[in-house]
């Protein structure tokens, strides 16, 4: 069997002319704008291509942009005074701060000065509370990204059997909440499991998130498994997943590619939890 492929590219193409209809029936009935601020600490290159990349989106769907970069120098007290600035502004619909922040800041503690509503990645202690209890909020881009992959290839995971490898709390935990709330059987799989071709092998939907190139294996896929990658890793041949793809598309049903797989969808969902702030914002 060779897998069908899960196109990202597509899909976030197509929800961002979405989202762009709904900044405009937003301005609409309101007469402004849903805002993004993004908040970059420091020169990390890649931290400031993602960025780059999320607000050329959000502009081009319409949004106004309230980029914020404070230098690598910046005190934890200068970044939590931004955030609670940007909490404050009526202007900006939802934060989002780019994350690894310097080493000698607090990231964990920093989120955590983004209200629920303007939580637009989804990873405060209250969006995750939101997520846990199966309540309306925003919730986590990538996660959602796989679970929009997936709907859109029609591929219903309700009584089927999810692994999900890797249990971040930005990617694979929150995903194995939502695929649970879906009504699939999900295994967390993590560094400290054991046999883990044999519990990937028991998946009708595989999902990789440990941040390990090249750790699943065409041993690790039984046949006809949905693939999902989340891995990101640049190499001097360009970006690579966790997953062996010309292996494992030998005996997947679906498989996502990288790049174009789950990356692209990660920044759509941030355009659209944009806009889903600032309609709570409006009601
Ligand atoms: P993380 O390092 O925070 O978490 C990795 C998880 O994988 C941990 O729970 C760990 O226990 C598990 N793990 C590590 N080694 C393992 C192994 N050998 N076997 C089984 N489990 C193992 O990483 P993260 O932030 O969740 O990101 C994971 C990957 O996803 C990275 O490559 C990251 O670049 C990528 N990522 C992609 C997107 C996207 O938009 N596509 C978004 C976020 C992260």
């Amino acid at each position: 069997m060779t897998a069908r492929i899960l196109d990202g590219k597509k899909l976030a193409a197509e929800i961002l002319d979405h989202t762009r209809e709904e900044v405009d029936l937003f301005r609409e009935r309101t007469g402004s704008v849903p805002g993004l601020s993004t908040v970059l600490v420091g020169d990390d290159p890649a931290s400031e291509v993602y960025v780059a990349g999320k607000r050329r989106k959000a502009t081009a769907a319409g949004m106004a942009d309230f980029h914020q970069h404070l230098p690598a120098t910046a005190t934890e007290s200068e970044v939590a005074a931004m955030l609670e600035e940007l909490a404050a502004d009526s202007r900006v619909s939802g934060i989002l701060l780019q994350l690894p922040l310097p080493g000698y800041l607090d990231a964990a503690s920093l989120v955590e000065r983004i209200p629920a509503h303007k939580d637009v990645d989804g990873l405060t202690t209250a969006s995750a509370g939101l997520l846990g209890r199966k309540l309306p909020g925003l919730r986590p881009c990538t996660p959602q990204g796989v679970v929009e992959l997936l709907d859109a290839a029609a591929i219903d995971v309700a009584g089927r059997r999810a692994v999900v490898v890797g249990r971040s709390m930005l990617v694979g935990a929150p995903l194995a909440q939502m695929l649970t709330h879906r009504d699939a059987t999900v295994t967390l799989a993590h560094s400290r499991t054991k046999d883990l071709v044999g519990v990937t092998r028991s998946a009708d939907i595989l999902v990789a998130a440990a941040g390990v190139s090249g750790l699943i294996t065409a041993a690790h896929v039984a046949e006809g498994t949905v693939v999902v990658d989340v891995g990101i890793h640049r190499t001097p041949d360009g970006l690579v997943g966790d997953v062996r793809f010309d292996e494992a598309r030998e005996r997947a049903s679906w498989i996502t590619p990288v790049p174009g797989g789950v990356g692209p969808l990660t920044i759509a969902m941030v355009l659209r939890n944009t806009v889903q702030a600032a309609q709570y914002a409006a009601d």
